[in-house]
């Protein structure tokens, strides 16, 4: 049985290195027909609020990264840490350590200064000879064997054994230290692969004697490169946009951001774009890369761009309501509003890489009339250009049919009437119809707005003696 998990800490979003980690760990799961198990790595009780673990559900939910089974708390899990802990010390895989926080900073100066890491004299003392009631730790006894690791992604990694330090196990005050809790939790829920950032790679060493010490079948480890900047640094605040909600709140499909993310760091020959299906079948370890992965925005609308035009017309419009709303100066009927951004969706979501630029695009739609214009537009409504909108009015009110071809048609027909270039007709007439904003050719603008709505925002501009 294939079971995967991702195991962030809560922090108040869900990160999105951390959306790539589980996006990996989903497919894998999803690919073998296998589990794709949540935990909450929670034992940091001040950041652990409801706030900060639904913002992971949330983003997690938005992705479309659904999860197998109960949400794990690590916390809840304490006692069982406790109790494996015990075992430990029970078979002398681990022992009880009295140093105190003086002794101990001077042991780790003296090994550093050798050269290695601190082992505690304590591992060959008995805590008989501790003074009554001290205080102590629970240190796993660290192995003189040198740890190697065959991580699906970094290959074999090795550690020196004198690089590993008596870990503590238990705090002085019995709350279980992470890298236990982790091994502990993955054997409890029978995770098999356990993907997650390489940052984690010199823990996976650590992790590795503790399941060897207990006896338990290690997990496969597949380490990830972490996504760094545009500029080749560690992602930081400084680059913007670390949660995935922000992507959501700038527009992006989630099978857009999804398939962006599966392509930061993972590869399947030189195919960039994937639905789900194709993403599912075609996951494996294998198609892992060494390389960090540097986040890209542009590549980023790129992939959602593609993704616009193959989503559905009504689905589209849903999504950008925010941003429509948002707009000001507009028409407040939802009806309208929807009829006319339904019209254009076949022609808005060629041109959009966002939902914002959907709604952007499609602005002029549902801007109210009359128009207020300005600027270079202003300019192109000269008394001359004005007359001629009369005349165009006069045509168009005669068309049999309100349709994008015989709109052009007519437009084509009136520019060689008028013996003029199509600019002399087009400027104008676009001021006059969208008020500058952009938009698509100016048939399909006609046909969007319908016949009524059209020819009220010619007649706004003719001549004011008309
Ligand atoms: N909680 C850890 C983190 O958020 C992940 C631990 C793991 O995946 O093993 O970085």
């Amino acid at each position: 049985m294939i079971r995967t998990r991702f195991a962030p800490s809560p922090t108040g979003f869900l990160h999105i290195g951390g959306a790539r980690t589980a996006l990996f760990s989903w497919l894998f799961a999803r690919h073998h027909g296998g589990e794709f198990r949540l935990r909450i790595e929670d034992t940091d009780r001040a950041r652990s609020t409801d706030a900060a673990i639904d913002a992971i559900k949330d983003g997690l939910d938005w992705l479309g990264l659904d999860c197998d089974g109960e949400i794990v708390s690590q916390h809840a899990n304490a006692p069982r840490h406790v109790e494996i802990a015990q075992h430990l010390l029970d078979t002398g895989k681990a022992f009880k350590c009295f140093l105190t926080a003086d002794e101990t900073e001077a042991l780790r100066d003296d090994a550093f200064k050798a050269g290695r890491a601190l082992r505690s004299p304590w591992r060959d003392r008995d805590a008989s000879e501790a003074p009554e009631n001290a205080p102590f730790t629970v240190r796993f006894r660290a192995s003189d064997d040198d740890m190697i690791l065959s991580d699906a992604v970094q290959g074999d990694v090795r550690w020196a054994a004198k690089d590993f330090d008596d870990l503590i196990l238990l705090r002085s005050d019995s709350s279980p230290t992470y890298n236990l809790a982790v091994v502990v939790d993955d054997h409890d829920m029978e995770i098999s692969h356990i993907i997650r950032g390489d940052d984690h790679l010199v823990n996976a060493g650590r992790q590795c004697q503790i399941y060897d010490a207990l006896g338990w079948e290690r997990p496969v480890f597949a380490h990830i490169p972490l996504i760094h900047g545009d500029d080749g640094k560690k992602l930081s605040k400084r680059h913007g946009a670390l949660g995935v909600e922000a992507y959501r709140d700038m527009g992006y499909l989630p099978e857009g951001l999804r398939n962006y993310l599966l392509r930061l760091g993972w590869s399947h020959g030189d195919q960039e774009f994937f639905t789900d299906d194709q993403a599912q079948a075609a996951f494996g370890l294998g198609g892992l890369n060494k390389a960090p992965a540097r986040l890209d925005f542009s590549k980023m609308a790129h992939v959602n761009a593609h993704h616009i035009e193959a989503a559905d017309d009504e689905r589209l419009l849903e999504l950008a309501s925010p941003f429509i709303e948002a707009f000001e100066n507009r028409e407040t009927d939802a009806e309208l509003i929807r009829n006319r951004y339904l019209a254009a969706m076949p022609v808005l979501k060629t041109r959009a890489s966002t939902l914002e630029e959907i709604a952007a695009q499609g602005y002029f739609l549902i801007k109210s009339r009359p128009f207020l214009i300005e600027g270079k537009p202003a300019k192109a409504l000269n008394d001359e250009a004005r007359d001629r909108l009369t005349r165009l009015h006069t045509l168009l009110q005669g068309l049999a049919e309100w349709t994008e071809p015989l709109l052009a048609e007519a437009l084509k027909a009136f520019a060689e009437t008028e013996e003029v270039g199509f600019g002399k007709i087009g400027q104008p007439l676009r001021a006059a119809l969208t008020g500058g904003a952009q938009a698509p050719d100016l048939a399909h603008v006609m046909a969007f707005l319908g016949r009524d709505e059209s020819l009220a925002r010619i007649q706004d501009q003719f001549p004011p003696a008309h």
